[in-house]
């Protein structure tokens, strides 16, 4: 499932489920449980890989349902972060210079 599918299948159950409607504290503390989901997944060994993995998506969907009630276009918000992120890191390991400037990175 790609994040686009992801979001409209949030936006949907947004409009129908109890709950989604609550302030940003509800969202904070929401995202906060499915974090420490994730800490515990991955510190105890009673969790498996599939625990582990089902956590992180957990945290993915509530992120997700975060940028649709900000109506934030979070593909948007991921591909412009990113092109930061990895111009930042080749300056950090490539001592201020790209190994091919010329090659694009493609998102
Ligand atoms: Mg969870």
């Amino acid at each position: 499932m790609e994040i686009k599918d992801l979001l409209e299948q949030s936006a949907e159950i947004l409009n129908l489920t109890e709950g989604w409607d609550r302030d940003i504290y509800f969202d904070i503390s929401k995202l906060a449980e499915e974090c420490g989901e994730v800490a515990a997944a991955l510190n105890k060994s009673r969790f498996t890989d599939e625990d582990l993995a089902d956590e992180l998506a957990d945290v993915i969907v509530v992120i997700g349902v975060i940028a649709l009630k900000k109506h934030i276009d979070l593909e948007k918000a991921i591909r412009n972060k990113q092109v930061k992120r990895v111009d930042k890191l080749l300056k950090k390991f490539h001592d201020g210079k790209r190994t091919n400037p010329a090659k694009r990175i493609s998102l």
